[in-house]
């Protein structure tokens, strides 16, 4: 007996657990979109005919794959790749590719799992999928990552296509990488396929406004979420783990709205700056430096203070958002944000609060922002690169910014009136999840058991 479930979709998750054995994460995944299906499963008993939710939980394809490389030193190196497949029933595939030693099999796939709700919620046409390699970038040269990306896309070049699965960026993978895969792929195929990967450089076919969108889009989606309550940004206290490209333009843009960001991380530490944090100095040591946070307080001066290791989480502060990595917030981490009056909870990461976490917050009453939903601003701009690329198109800032705006504006609402639908009104988990899975549901019974 597997409490907190509806008892009809206990075999489906006791299945899922038999099926996928030691992947905890793509148990966590599945089991929290079920414990909010069975609000649905109440209401509309025929989602559970023709094993649909079953069908929903079994990516359509899996791909492993060996990925040698030859590193500085001329030694060879070994590396394992994937692309999980999971979903193509709204669309081709689509979702990123992590570089990061902690992947594996279960990881891509609670990752494209997640994927492919947060895709049914944009309203783009696009199914879920991702990817990745347990390649550690860190301290390899320029060159190293060339010939690793080439040979990852000498095996991925015969799984993806502009109509098949679209990869973009994740946890490791930036534009630097992206325009080494597209290289490869161009020259292995002979075909100059821009829809094939987004996130690439606007050197190329790019879209303005992706490297920016999953932080901006949090910060929108955050920002709508407060003015349920009659609350801004303006004069909060904000903080946000991680130093990468989702937590650096959250930042940007919640200084933009007036917050002011006193903390951000990466996975050695965290800097504290009372001040509110240095952007410009930041974007310096991360993105052009590629250098640790620990530099910033360094570079900074007096006023800034750098922790090694503790928890980022013990920074007081009225608004949180985890923008770093899965499972990076835990229930004793949320407890200490609840005592020191926290109001708020956007995930800029995957999944990155544990689910005790998200219980602490939810009964406290702190308004709490699913990544399938806040974080979907990221996927949604690389689908408007997908229809700049189609269309052979290429459109302002302002233009693709607006969209993305009203992208997730609609999210949100779509996520609220879902909720209250089903009884719980601003519980945004419950939302996201059911209106994802319907999305998804429809479109896979109109096609048939597949
Ligand atoms: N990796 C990002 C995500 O988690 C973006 C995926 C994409 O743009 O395809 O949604």
């Amino acid at each position: 007996m597997i409490t907190g479930l509806d008892e009809k979709l206990q075999p489906v998750l006791e299945e899922v657990l038999r099926r996928n054995a030691g992947e905890p994460e793509f148990h966590q995944a599945v089991r929290e979109v079920l414990e909010s299906l069975g609000r649905v499963v109440a209401k509309h008993p025929d989602y559970l005919d023709d094993a649909l939710i079953e069908r929903i939980c079994e990516p359509e394809r899996q791909i492993i794959f060996r990925v040698p490389w030859v590193d500085d030193a001329g030694q060879v190196q070994i590396n394992r790749g994937f692309r999980v497949q999971f979903n193509s029933a709204l669309g081709p595939y689509k979702g990123g590719i992590r570089f990061h030693p902690s992947v594996n099999l279960g990881i891509i796939k609670f990752l494209g799992f997640e994927q492919t709700f947060k895709n049914a919620l944009t309203g783009m046409p696009i199914g879920g999928g991702k990817g990745g390699s347990d390649f550690n970038p860190r301290g390899r040269s320029d060159g190293e990552i060339m010939r690793f990306c080439q040979s990852f896309m000498t095996e991925l070049h015969k799984h993806i296509g502009e109509y098949v699965d679209v990869p973009a960026g994740d946890i490791g993978v930036g534009g630097r990488e992206i325009g080494y895969m597209f290289g490869q792929f161009k020259r292995l195929t002979g075909r100059y396929e821009a829809g094939v990967l987004t996130g690439k450089g606007l050197a190329y076919g790019g879209s303005r406004a992706r490297r920016e969108a999953t932080g901006y889009g949090l910060a929108y989606f955050v920002g709508r979420m407060l003015s349920t309550r009659g609350a801004v940004f303006a004069d909060k206290r904000v903080v946000v783990s991680g130093s990468g490209n989702v937590a650096i333009y959250t930042m940007e843009k919640v200084d933009a709205f007036g917050g002011k960001v006193v903390a951000c991380s990466d996975s050695g530490g965290y800097i504290v700056d009372d001040a509110g944090v240095d952007l410009d100095l930041l974007k310096e040591i991360k993105e052009v430096r590629r250098e640790r946070i620990a530099e910033y307080v360094r570079s900074k001066g007096a006023g800034a203070r750098y922790i090694e290791r503790g928890s980022i989480w013990e920074t007081p502060c009225d608004i949180a958002l985890p923008c770093a990595t899965q499972n990076e917030l835990t229930g004793k981490d949320a407890a200490t944000l609840v005592a020191n009056g926290v109001i708020a909870v956007g995930e800029g990461a995957n999944m990155p609060c544990m689910p005790e976490a998200v219980r602490v917050f939810q009964d406290a009453g702190v308004l709490f922002a699913p990544g399938k939903a806040a974080n979907a601003g990221g996927v949604a701009t690389s689908a408007l690169e997908m229809q700049q690329n189609a269309s052979r198109d290429s459109w302002t800032f302002e233009q693709t910014e607006e969209r993305l705006a009203s992208i997730m504006r609609n999210i949100h609402d779509v996520c609220a009136a879902t909720a209250e639908e089903y009884g719980s009104p601003g519980d945004y988990v419950l939302g996201a999840n059911i209106a994802g899975f319907v999305r998804v549901a429809e479109a896979m019974r109109a096609l048939g058991v597949i």
